[in-house]
This record gives structure tokens, sequence and C-alpha cells, in this order.
């Protein structure tokens, strides 16, 4: 089988972690496996690089100093014991430190220009990746696998959009093939960056936060892989986040649909485009516990698991805000919800959630609180003369709210599920502020406020029994 096999920040942040990733790989390999793996930045290095840059755009470099220190002790305690008295022990430490002093020479500028664009951030979060990579493999070429750093630049091609770049997946699959083939052929296993692409034309940009697991799912695509491993902390995709929800189980299949929903309403644990690649050449997805190697975890295939609950899982994605607007002179006049998004999507904001009344006196709609301000601007710009009239009496934002969402192909043509929502979070008095219902019906989204947040999950988690293993049909 030819296997992709992604490790997270966490599956590479320690010794002990790089341990299990040895055995995992090497264990692979004697089965039989190709295997091709795809690394994270060591947990915390990205929001290390990126603190440093934000302060040095507000005209502070010390941060960007202390993270440099941080970042440069975590690494060296990794190589200092799992490269011990190795050949590949100073090339890799002085890769490290060099990426490190561009870094701090990176923060400089920025500090001085007193700007950070887009493109100079890429460049910086990618630092994470790249020292991970170079660490991984002379770890495991070290300890008798044969392996090869590779950066992902090269091989994935994007549209170019920094931050929140999309792979062209042409390019990519032809770019992919003649690199890694030729290694796989002579038995080396590539490790490839993850995070990270390049536009066509090389500039350097990142696939979004979380977004190894995007380049995961795009490498087996490319490659036509038998299947793609998520290693991460947990044991696979759980009926909710474990560190909120403490009896949370793991949810032992889902299909794509089901944990594409999931994932785009806030279940870290999988960046939400990374399915959009597995589904479209129906390669299977594992998420597995790295700590933890011989759980079966969660499998993820075309096909929902039918023996299976209705509701498999409860998300939810905090620090939003939502918009609303309203008057009564909006009734019946055509076109007023296009150009609302129309404004919307002109400041580059995506929309979460949508709930319009049915009387059409108002349209809400769920943005990050971060584009809350300069939505509501371009809105009044937009909306101005109807505001002049009263058509449109306010324009305004609810902060500190969380949408909070309830996934399961099961629920489609179920009657009564969205009962039980608003009867479990009614009876703990529980305000449900907006409702929106996936037009796929595998998921109901409320809006409560952020200090309910917590409740509500836990909550939902009991009325639909997600506490407990479903019984065996
Ligand atoms: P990695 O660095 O391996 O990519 P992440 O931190 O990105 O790991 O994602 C794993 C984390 O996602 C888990 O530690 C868990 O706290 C969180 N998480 C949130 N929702 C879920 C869920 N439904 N199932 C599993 N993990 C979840
Ligand atoms: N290192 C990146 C991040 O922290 C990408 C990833 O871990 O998937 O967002
Ligand atoms: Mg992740």
């Amino acid at each position: 089988m030819l296997i992709v096999m992604k490790f997270g920040g966490t599956s590479v942040g320690s010794v002990r972690a790089l341990e299990q990733l040895i055995s995992i790989v090497d264990s692979a390999r004697k089965r039989g496996d190709e295997v091709v793996v795809v690394v994270s930045a060591m947990s915390g290095v990205t929001d290390l690089l990126l603190a440093g840059a934000e302060q040095a755009e507000a005209g502070e470099i010390e941060t960007a100093g202390q993270g440099h220190r941080e970042m440069l002790t975590r690494h060296t305690e990794v190589v200092d014991s799992l490269l011990t008295n190795s050949p590949h022990r100073d090339s890799v430490m002085a890769k490290i430190a060099a990426l490190l002093d561009e870094y701090d020479l990176l923060c400089h500028s920025i500090k001085v220009l007193g700007e950070l664009t887009p493109r100079a951030l890429d460049v910086i979060v990618s630092t994470g990746e790249q020292m991970s990579v170079r660490q991984v493999a002379a770890i495991l070429e070290e300890h008798g696998v044969p392996s090869k750093a590779v950066d992902a630049t090269g091989l994935i091609i994007t549209d170019g959009r920094h931050g929140v770049a999309s792979p062209l997946m042409r390019p990519t699959a032809g770019r992919v093939q003649a690199v890694l083939s030729p290694m796989l052929a002579e038995a080396i296993v590539p490790v490839v960056t993850g995070f990270i692409g390049a536009s066509e034309k090389g500039t350097l940009t990142t696939l979004g936060r979380g977004g190894s697991d995007y380049s995961a799912t795009i490498l087996g695509h490319a490659l036509g892989a038998d299947e793609v491993w998520i290693w991460t902390d947990v044991n696979g995709v759980m009926t909710a986040d474990p560190r909120v929800v403490p009896d949370a189980r793991t949810i032992r299949r889902l299909s794509y649909a089901e944990v594409g929903e999931m994932a785009y309403f806030g279940a870290k644990v999988l960046h939400p485009q990374a399915i959009r690649p597995a589904r479209q050449s129906i390669i299977p997805v594992r998420i597995l516990n790295t700590f933890q190697p011989d759980h079966p975890g969660t499998l993820v295939t075309k096909d929902s698991d039918r023996s299976g609950r209705m509701v498999k899982g409860i998300t939810v994605i905090k620090g939003l805000s939502l918009v609303i607007v309203e008057g009564s002179g909006m009734i019946g006049v055509p076109g007023v919800a296009a150009r609302t998004f129309g404004a919307v999507a002109r400041t580059g904001t995506s929309v979460l959630m949508i709930s319009q009344s049915s009387s059409e006196q108002s349209i809400c709609f769920v943005v990050p609180t971060t584009e809350a301000v300069p939505v509501l601007a371009a809105l009044e710009d937009e909306m101005s003369r109807e505001l002049e009239r009263h058509d449109i009496e306010s324009i305004w934002a609810q902060d500190s709210i969380v949408i909070v969402t309830v996934v399961g192909a099961g629920m489609k043509g179920t009657p009564g599920i969205a009962s039980r929502v608003f009867g479990s979070l009614g009876r703990e008095r529980i305000n449900v502020i907006a409702i929106a219902q996936g037009s796929s019906e595998y998921s109901i989204s409320v809006v409560v406020a952020e200090d309910d947040a917590e409740e509500a999950l836990r909550r939902l988690h009991s009325e639909f029994g997600l506490g407990v293993e479903p019984k065996p049909r």
C-alpha cells in the first residue's frame, strides 16, 4: 500500500513523539508499505513565529528574540537526544540556526518598515515546517529509514492567495509525481513540509492554519495513494472536542460529507478543506493517535455508517459576531440580500452561516469578530440610501457569539432532531439567537452567546447520547 502519513505539531513536538513517529514509519515499511511523510512545525512554533512578526510590526522586537531562543532550545533538545553522534547532527542544527537567523532579519525589517504584508507573513510562518522537515528526515535516516527532506514549494502549486491558498491540482500532480515517485522507487521515504506551497510564479504561500492536513490529502490525491493517515494527539475524530467534553468518544466511521461538515464547523482535528482531495479520488482517510498507535481511530470513507447514530458529533466555532441588517422597508425589495452579500464579499470576508427571517425584515449572518468592523463599514456604504430613507433601520453586530453545530448524515429526513436541539437547550435556559440547517441536512447550527458555548456543547452531547458507546446492531 502507498500511504501518505501526516504528523501534526504534537506528533513532532517532543522526543517521545518523534520516537513514536520513527516506530510508526518503520513498522509500516516492514509491513511492505510505501510511505510519504508530511510534517507540521513542532507544536507551538507557528504561534511563536506569528507572535514575533506581529509584535515587530507594532515596533517591538523582543518577542521575536524570545521566540527565537525558545525555538532553538526546542529543536536543540530533540536533535541532541535523537541525533547524538549522528553525522547529520551538525548540518541539521546549522540549517535550523540559519532559518532562525533569517527569521530575525525578517522581523527587524518588518519593525523598520512598520508593515507586515501577507506575503512576508507567509514566508515567516513557513519557517516552522522548514525546520521540522529537516529534523524529521535526519532522525528517520539515523534510525535506519532512508529518508529525504522535501520542500513543498516545489510540489504544491497554489492559486497564490496568501494565508488561504488553494492547490491547482493539475500542475501539482505533475510536480508531485516527478519529484516523489523516483524517491519511492528507490525505497526512500520523502519527508515533505506540510502547510506550504508556492504560486506558479514561485511565491511561497500557505494553506491556512492547520494546513498540513490539506498538504497530506493533496499529495495523496496527486500520487493516487491507497490511504492518507493523519497522526495527531487524540484517538481520531471524536463526538466533541475532548478538551471541552470529557466523555467525548471516538467516532469509528464517518463519511467525507460528515467529516467535512464537522471540520467546517470547528472540529480542529482536521483542516476544513483537507477532505476535498481525498473525496475526489475516493481515498480512505484515517485519523490516528501517535501516542496510542494501536487504537483504530476514525476511518473516513465515501459512505456513512448507517448502523450508527443519526447525530455523530457536536462542534463549536468561537470568536464570531452576528451581523444584523434590519428594517421594514426591506420587505419585498428585490436584491437586498444580493447587495448585502456582495458588499461583504468585497471585504474578502467569508460568511459562516446565514439566516433570514421569513417576513424578510431582517437578514443576519455570522462572520469572524476580527472582520466585523470592515463588514459593517462596507454595508453602511452599500446601503447608505436605504438607511437615509429608513427602509433599513439598522445595521449592527452582536459580538461574543458562537456557532454550535450538530452533525450526522442520519439526520437527513429524520424529523424531530431540531426540536430536540431547541428543547434541550431551552431546558438549560440557553437562549438560541439564530438557527440554520445545512442544505445537505447533515447539520443543524445554532448561534448562542459565547458564555453558553460549553454548556450548550455538553448539553447536546448528552441529549444525543454521544458519551456512551453505540449499541452494535
Ligand atoms: P495536530 O497538530 O496534530 O494537527 P490539532 O491541534 O490541529 O492537532 O488538532 C487536534 C486537536 O483538535 C485535539 O487535540 C482536540 O483538542 C481538538 N479537537 C477539536 N474538536 C475535536 C474533535 N471533534 N475530535 C477530535 N479532536 C478535536
Ligand atoms: N504549523 C501550521 C499551523 O500551526 C500548520 C499545521 O500544523 O497544520 O497552523
Ligand atoms: Mg492540525
